[in-house]
């Protein structure tokens, strides 16, 4: 396994993959240490999440650098991945205590109620477009709720990895409660049936998601799968265009574009079709691409050259069926795999582009002739995870984001984003399951029934 500065070139690290045995052997010590974490109480836990916050708060340009040096994120945004890691510390360390107090349920019994539990080691497979704060979402509220876990993260950012399990570890957590695993997807399989891993949860790619959840199903274990997106956002006849333009090129443009909730297709109501576009394209055009070290930089390299390729590719078959380029869609000189902010028209059905999901800089506009239109073209794709609505009338986005929008996370007049406090999630092939906030942390306990007579 290597980690590859895309910037670069070089190459930073080589790994060897762990063995099926060394594999086995660090399972078994992490549910050893799940024997005894289990019986701790929050306060315990709490401490050992708080010191943790401290450490990412304290260590936050070093580790900024792994992720910029292995997948090319700008350092700003990964300084902010960083910070948003340790508010989710915080956060579960304050709140699991709430979230998992015992309920009391009215029935003949002298006492009936729900106890929350932990349920053992669950497995982590994780991406690299956020290889921190994915893995923390998945680590705060495990470890809170008295669960231990097993990173198998991306093979691109073994750094990543080994980081975040030395800076569990330098929190004063016991040992092996959180340890990562060096490994390829080809041996996940053997991970999830080994006995002692009880659950598994994977964000990635929806074959990924397919692929797990079929060996987590044949082995009868939970998962919790948070995949692609397409998120469309609609634009009403009576939204802030200037406002709608430049939340949509924010949010397309993010890591650069490669965000599972990046915007990434505009359905645009006929009247103001040109008023967007032609603000939205401004706004596209001015973003530069460059060293992700340099604060002038807007959009970083792709994190890999295959990833490159693969977006290239459907924006040059959309456009060989028909589709129109408005800005960018060329690969541009030059060693390291940047794609520019691209602007696509003109996209219809059987295009790669309307289709599938564009993990790049690449956004795709189209007309609608009502809002009718422009819901049924939002809801026409396999995905559902994120989607925005942009309007002055407060009381029509609403409707549309909770009766019209097949998605599980929709904002109105904002570009979707994940938060603590929020229930994070997709619907169709984008997943299943939520993350983050109460809903996430009841994912991985055992929701168990005790009744006193
Ligand atoms: P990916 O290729 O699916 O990889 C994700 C993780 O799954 C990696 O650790 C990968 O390991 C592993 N993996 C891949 N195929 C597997 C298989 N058949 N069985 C078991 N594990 C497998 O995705 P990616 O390219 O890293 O990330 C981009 C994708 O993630 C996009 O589709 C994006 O939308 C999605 N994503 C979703 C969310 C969300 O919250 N919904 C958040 C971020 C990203 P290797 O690296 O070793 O192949």
């Amino acid at each position: 396994m290597q980690s590859i500065n895309p910037f670069t070139g070089q190459i930073i690290q080589e790994y060897s993959e762990y063995s099926s045995t060394e594999v086995e052997e660090i399972i078994l010590k992490v549910d050893r240490a799940f024997q005894s974490w289990k019986l701790t109480g929050f306060e315990q836990r709490a401490i050992c999440m708080k010191n943790l916050q401290a450490k990412l708060l304290e260590k936050k340009e070093e580790l900024a650098g792994i992720m910029v040096a292995e997948m090319g994120k700008v350092k700003r945004e990964a300084i902010g991945e960083v910070e948003k890691c340790a508010w989710v510390c915080t956060f579960y360390a304050e709140n699991a205590v709430s979230f998992l107090k015992n309920e009391s349920i009215k029935t003949e019994a002298s006492e009936s109620y729900v106890s929350y539990q932990p349920i053992g080691t669950v497995l982590a497979v994780m991406p690299w477009n956020f290889p921190f704060w994915q893995v923390f979402r998945f680590l705060a509220p495990a470890l809170m709720a008295g669960n231990t876990g097993v990173l198998k993260h991306a093979s691109n950012v073994c750094g990543c990895a080994l980081a975040i399990e030395q800076l569990v570890a330098e929190a004063g957590f016991p040992d092996d409660v959180f340890r990562a695993l060096l490994i390829g997807s080809n041996a996940v399989k053997a991970v999830i049936e080994n006995p002692l891993i009880k659950a598994v949860t994977l964000t990635g790619s929806t074959p990924a998601g397919k692929s797990v959840a079929a060996a987590a199903g044949s082995v009868l274990k939970k998962s919790v799968l948070e995949l692609g997106g397409s998120d469309p956002y609609l634009i009403l006849e009576d939204a802030d265009i200037e406002t709608a333009a430049r939340l949509c090129v924010t949010s397309r443009l993010l890591n650069a574009g490669q965000s599972c909730i990046g915007a990434k297709r505009f359905i645009i109501i006929d009247k103001v079709y040109d008023q967007f576009k032609a603000e939205f394209v401004r706004l596209m055009s001015e973003a530069t691409f460059g060293d992700p070290l340099d604060p002038q930089t807007t959009i970083g390299p792709l994190a890999r050259p295959d990833l490159r390729d693969e977006l290239h590719q459907q924006v040059a078959k959309s456009v060989e069926m028909g589709a129109t380029i408005l800005l960018g869609g060329y690969i541009p000189e030059g060693k390291a795999p940047f794609y520019p902010p691209t602007v696509l028209e003109n996209v219809v059905p059987g295009m790669p582009a309307y289709h599938e999901e564009l993990f790049g800089p690449v956004a795709v506009l189209f007309r609608a002739n009502s809002e009718e239109e422009a819901i049924l073209m939002a809801n026409d794709t396999v995905f559902g995870l994120g989607a925005g609505v942009f309007t002055y009338n407060i009381e029509k986005g609403k409707a549309l984001a909770e009766k019209g929008l097949e998605a599980g996370c929709v904002f109105v007049n904002d570009f979707v984003k994940s938060d603590p406090r929020l229930p994070f999630g997709g619907i169709k092939e984008s997943g299943y399951g939520r993350e983050l906030s109460v809903v996430g942390i009841r994912e991985f306990v055992n929701v168990k029934m005790v009744v006193v007579r």
